[in-house]
């Protein structure tokens, strides 16, 4: 039941499964699945010759089978790369395959050595499986959920250790074969293992991308397509799950609501197209001058807003200030012209008992109150101890922290 040849049958028919389902995912347009579809059919070309050839020594078929492997394995650590969007080839990868062909050749037909050629060819796997398993580790996308990276690189591993242990097998003399397809226990066993570690690297790939694709998907209905913010609904789940936080540490939590001065003048005057080109370049300029923590969203049209945790008012304050300077000194150069534009803002910070939605209240009456004091400002709602604005339908008493001279 377990002889080579069956275990070949089931690796290809593996592998020609592994090429069905990447090519559904090829639509997608997933970096590097082209790649893993090629060395899946190299693989099953080169298995179906060994199967041919069992169990003749050293035939054409064997060594051609031998070097196709290799060239399979190869493009598999190309198309790793890719889809983690590094250079694919190496060139001194290349130097080393042919090395390997060297070698099959040599101990092909110069002078036959079956063990040789095995240890040669496992060592080269074990190598490629290595620095799969290795990429797949170390290269996980920020906040995408570790399993599916760690099972590809756990599945890489496993074959590396299995063709590594072949490899020294046959360098220290345990495994003496004739041919590449003797049926000793040792071979059967690192066969199957082998094998059984080909159809775990394509459902480990195929897990990336569907992570991929996830990622894609989160990144539509998460982020604005025209100003890289969150979108108001998934700024308000991030606010609520950092005021969540700020509740129970104790630690202080500030919030920003911004507002483009007269944006729609900048409409009027350069065109809604204009004005997109203004929303994009103030989220780009807002955006790099934040902590890598803060949360960064569009509340709507051109009001935006910003959450900052373990800072109080009176830094957020100072923060927007900077900003605002820095947005009232750019110029940004569109076809119609040159825009000069500027923001206001205004700022609360969470006191015990806060909602999310009393802390947006209070910034927003503050903006209003900026936008009162002729704009291009940032409020500040404390005015002393738990003094505090009130929302925008009552009495505002704000308190005017900075603006233009
Ligand atoms: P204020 O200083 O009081 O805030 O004046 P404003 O003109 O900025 O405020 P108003 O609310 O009157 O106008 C906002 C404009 O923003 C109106 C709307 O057409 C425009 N707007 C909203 N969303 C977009 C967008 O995605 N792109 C462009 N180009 N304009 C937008
Ligand atoms: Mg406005
Ligand atoms: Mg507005």
């Amino acid at each position: 039941m377990f002889s080579p040849v069956t275990l070949l049958v089931v690796a290809i028919m593996s592998s020609v499964m592994s090429m069905a389902v990447f090519g559904s995912l090829l639509h997608a347009g997933i970096p590097g699945l082209p790649r893993w579809i090629g060395a899946n059919a190299v693989i099953a070309v080169a298995l179906v010759l060994l199967a041919l050839q069992a169990p003749a020594p050293a035939q054409v078929g064997i060594v051609v089978a031998s070097a196709l492997l290799g060239a399979a394995a190869l493009m598999m650590l190309q198309g790793c790369r890719e889809f983690f969007g590094l250079r694919p080839s190496r060139s001194l990868e290349y130097v080393a395959y042919g090395a390997l062909l060297l070698g099959i050749v040599y101990w092909g037909y110069i002078s036959p050595n079956a063990n040789a050629r095995i240890a040669l060819l496992s060592a080269f796997l074990a190598y490629v499986r290595l620095v799969i398993g290795w990429i797949a580790f170390r290269l996980r996308p920020p906040g995408r959920p570790k399993y599916c990276y760690q099972f590809m690189s756990g599945a890489a591993f496993l074959g590396a250790a299995v063709h590594a242990s072949r490899s020294i097998a046959c360098v220290v003399g345990w495994e003496h074969q004739a041919a590449f397809l003797e049926p000793t226990p040792l071979n059967i066993a690192f066969l199957g293992l082998g094998i059984l570690a080909l159809p775990c690297l394509s459902i480990g790939v195929v897990m990336l991308a569907h992570d991929r694709m996830a990622e894609r998907m989160e990144r539509l209905a998460n982020v604005d397509g025209l100003t890289g913010a969150l979108v108001r609904r998934a700024f308000l789940v991030r606010a609520e799950s950092l005021l969540h936080e700020a509740r129970n540490s104790k630690w202080r939590l500030s919030i920003a609501i911004l507002d483009l001065d007269k944006f729609k003048a900048i409409n009027d005057e350069h065109g809604h197209a204009g004005g997109d080109q203004v929303l994009a370049h103030f989220a780009f300029t807002i955006s790099s001058g934040l902590r890598s923590g803060d949360i960064f969203g569009r509340l709507g049209g051109e009001e935006f807003a910003v959450l900052s945790l373990s800072t109080g008012q009176a830094d957020t304050v100072r923060l927007m200030d900077q900003l605002r300077i820095r947005v009232a000194a750019s110029r940004l150069t569109i076809p119609t012209g040159e825009v000069a534009y500027t923001f206001s803002a205004g700022v609360d910070e969470y006191c015990e008992g806060d909602t999310l939605a009393n802390m947006m209240g209070r910034a927003d009456a503050a903006l209003y109150a900026a936008k009162a004091m002729g704009r291009n400002c940032v409020v500040g709602t404390l005015l002393s101890g738990s003094q505090r604005v009130e929302d925008a339908q009552g009495e505002s008493t704000t308190e005017q922290i900075s603006g233009p001279a």
